[in-house]
């Protein structure tokens, strides 16, 4: 018998039956449950975020997605820096 390993390392999650990997267009929201809540790795400098990874994963459902930037915005492109 020929089992084929697909190369999916465990579940780690209970549960997420419908999670869909969702990685490649930066998103504000998961487009599986339309939770806004991300699980993300921060940089942390003098007590502030100073960046993110853009490796997200879904809080509630757990799909995989690209977390977005500023830079990802399609209108509003940032020409003024008025600080
Ligand atoms: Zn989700």
């Amino acid at each position: 018998m020929n089992h084929d390993h697909q190369g999916q390392s465990g579940s780690q999650g209970s549960q997420g039956s419908d999670t869909i990997d969702q990685r490649g267009i930066p998103t504000n929201a998961c487009v599986v449950c339309g939770g806004n809540v991300m699980v993300v790795k921060v940089v942390f400098e003098d007590y502030e975020i100073a960046g993110y990874l853009l490796d997200a994963e879904c809080a509630d459902c757990g799909s995989l997605l690209t977390a977005p930037c500023p830079l990802d915005r399609p209108e509003g492109h940032i020409e003024d820096w008025n600080n």
